[in-house]
């Protein structure tokens, strides 16, 4: 997992584990021998909390109570022989948890949790992706476990991803989704996030190492005593040339992270070099391949109807209109796209008939769904 700076990258949060429970008054941060530096949270560091928690440099001050009644792993803090990380400071009887980084638990996930709970930023279905993505990750088993909320964040989240391919004409989500998609076993976001990733960037995985392992996924055992299995264990939809190689935080371009809620402008800015594991590069090229195949015929041939008049509109417009325009656009492997730019032709100026008008029409949309169901062959799963 990143770290959202890299003077944090090499902090062990467990050296903070001999600290007080509360910080010197006089000081926002406290630094020690040029290896640590925690400071309290801005917002959610409560005066009188009765628990601490330390995610990565953050320290934050909340209410046991709150969090401990929907969460597993808040709850399990006050179990017999969960001492994993867990302090009882016998002064105060304040709780005293460092989150271990394995969990991979992020500070602006903690914030986005502490926003819903206090109020301040609940989650409902017009959440933004940044919100709903850190809620998904946060309420995790592998997380903070709040089994309800990660139910409701898992179907909003679901939400933000079209599953119509005309959709896709325009607007394109987020590159991001792709390891949360696959983390939490989301076929049809993976496919959409994989269509635009495809059609809208180039594939950057230089300086990134072969990805032997996948933490997202592996995140190691839950301390706590009750597992729950809203993420299930089963083998993932496979895609051949995947594996179990799957990208992770650290090969996201740092410059396209969650950080902006207004991701989808960011990832489609063209000058944005987006960066994804060797292994989702595969993926997207052989769905290039495929798409291409597929696609390339119905490009490049003349619509044919029934009418002579105008099979000839088609076959003296066809170049100029369709061809050169894809070709100028990359439009043979955006089918969804192209399609609809045919669509959008005002073909009766050119001589087409009304009905032919209509006939393709529909042909053409048919031929986008088409190639949305095609894309689950092609990828392996079943979304459709
Ligand atoms: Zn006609």
């Amino acid at each position: 997992m990143s770290s959202p700076s890299p003077a944090t990258a090499a902090n062990d949060s467990h050296v903070l584990r001999p600290m007080t429970t509360d910080l010197p008054t006089s000081l926002e941060k406290e630094h020690r021998e040029g290896e640590v530096s925690i400071r309290k949270h801005p917002i959610y560091y409560f005066d009188d909390g009765s628990l601490i928690l330390d995610v990565q440099v953050e320290r934050f001050k909340l209410h046991h109570a709150l969090l401990s009644r929907h969460s597993r792993y808040f709850s399990s803090i006050t179990l017999p022989n969960q001492s994993k990380g867990f302090d009882l400071d016998a002064k105060t009887g304040h709780y005293h948890v460092v989150v271990e980084e394995e969990r991979g638990v992020k500070p602006k996930d903690v914030e986005a949790l502490l926003q819903h709970f206090y109020h301040d930023k609940p989650l409902w279905d017009n959440s933004d992706f940044s919100h709903v993505s850190s809620l998904l990750r946060i309420t995790s088993p592998q997380q903070f476990d709040f089994p309800q909320l990660h139910t409701t964040a898992l179907r909003i989240f679901e939400t933000l991803f079209p599953k119509d391919p005309s959709a896709f004409a325009h607007k394109h989500p987020l590159h991001e989704a792709l390891d949360l998609a696959k983390q939490f076993k989301l076929d049809a976001v993976r496919k959409a996030v994989l269509y635009s990733l495809m059609t809208t960037t180039e594939f950057d995985t230089t300086g990134e190492d072969e990805g032997s392992n996948d933490p997202a996924v592996t995140t190691p055992s839950n301390p706590n005593a009750a597992q729950v299995n809203s993420c299930p264990n089963d083998p993932s939809p496979t895609i051949p040339t995947t594996a179990n190689v799957d990208s992770n935080d650290s090969t996201i371009h740092p410059s396209v992270g969650s950080k902006n809620d207004d991701g989808i402008s960011a990832l489609t800015t063209p000058d944005l070099p987006l960066r994804i594991s060797k292994a989702d590069a595969a993926v997207c090229m052989t769905l290039m391949t495929k798409i291409v195949e597929h696609f390339t015929p119905i490009l490049f041939t003349p619509a044919a109807t029934p009418h002579m008049e105008c099979t000839d509109v088609f076959a003296d417009t066809w170049m100029k209109l369709v061809i050169q325009p894809a070709i100028d656009d990359d439009g043979v492997y955006k089918p969804l796209e192209t399609l609809e730019k045919m669509k959008s032709i005002d073909w009766a100026a050119h001589g087409l008939c009304p009905s032919c008008v209509k006939e393709k029409d529909e042909e053409w949309t048919d031929e986008q769904r088409t190639v949305w169901s095609l894309m689950d062959k092609w990828l392996g799963i079943d979304t459709v």
